[in-house]
């Protein structure tokens, strides 16, 4: 099977700083795979890359089979990646349905607008349609954040710190909603610090420290790795 994503011998520095060094990192279709790693390990230069919001100095990137290295952001995110940011950053003064008539769809405005009821339903935002998205809680923000990029349909999305200050609350919500997204036939890249996240929605798990792939299985066979309890999970 061709993978979704390829990351293939990728490097990037800053000056004399080494951020990935030599990473090679593989997603297949209908994984969910979780990208983990101390502070500074390189997981966010990671998503930069893949995104094209960085060019790596060496390597190559693939999506679906066709390498996509050094290609713009707008176009990777039209060959079917969506990526979500830490920090969600809604158009603030516009309503909730209004952020997603922003995504550029292929699709007729029927289709449109078939894709924006589903998605409100889907991730709980229909009450709030009308809102302002500056009002939403910062839950409501990731979700719409992920509504966004759920209306190009993509292939593949990278999703930095879903849990990150996340009303617990919220949190089973959140991650009901990204597994039933996997469901429905997209593959998932998630950078998260927090461990039963990780635990309970990744089949896979791949271990980040100083720009590298240190280690990759299942989270009880990463936990179980003595690089990686040295490197990271020391105290889990
Ligand atoms: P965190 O978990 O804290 O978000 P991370 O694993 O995402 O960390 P990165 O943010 O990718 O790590 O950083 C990897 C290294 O690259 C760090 O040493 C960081 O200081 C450095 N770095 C990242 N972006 C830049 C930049 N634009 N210019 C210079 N150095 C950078």
């Amino acid at each position: 099977m061709t993978p979704v994503l390829s990351v293939d011998n990728v490097k990037k520095r800053f000056g004399g700083i080494v951020a990935v060094d030599g990473l090679n990192l593989e997603v297949e279709p209908g994984e969910i795979v979780g990208l983990i790693g101390p502070n500074g390990a390189g997981k966010t230069t990671t998503l930069n890359l893949i995104t094209g919001f960085l060019t790596p100095n060496e390597g190559r990137i693939s999506l679906n089979g066709t390498e996509v290295t050094g290609d713009s952001p707008d176009s990777i995110s039209k060959s079917g990646i969506g990526r979500t940011f830490q920090i969600s950053k809604p158009f603030g003064r516009l309503s909730v349905y209004e952020n997603l008539l922003v995504p550029n769809v292929s699709c007729g405005p029927t289709e449109q607008e078939a894709r924006i009821d589903r998605l409100l339903q889907e991730l709980h935002l229909e009450e709030v349609r009308e809102n302002r998205a500056d009002e939403l809680s910062g839950g409501q923000k990731k979700l719409l954040e992920l509504a966004r990029v759920l209306m190009l349909e993509p292939d593949l999305i990278l999703l930095d710190e879903p849990a990150a200050g996340i009303n617990p609350a919220l949190m089973d919500d959140i991650i009901d909603d990204i597994q039933r997204i996997n469901e429905q036939g997209t593959a998932i890249l998630v950078i998260e610090h927090d461990m039963s996240v990780i635990s309970e929605l990744c089949e896979r798990v791949v271990v980040m420290n100083a720009g590298r792939n240190i280690a990759s299985g299942t989270f009880e066979e990463i936990r179980g790795d003595e690089t990686v309890c040295e490197a990271y999970l020391g105290g889990t």
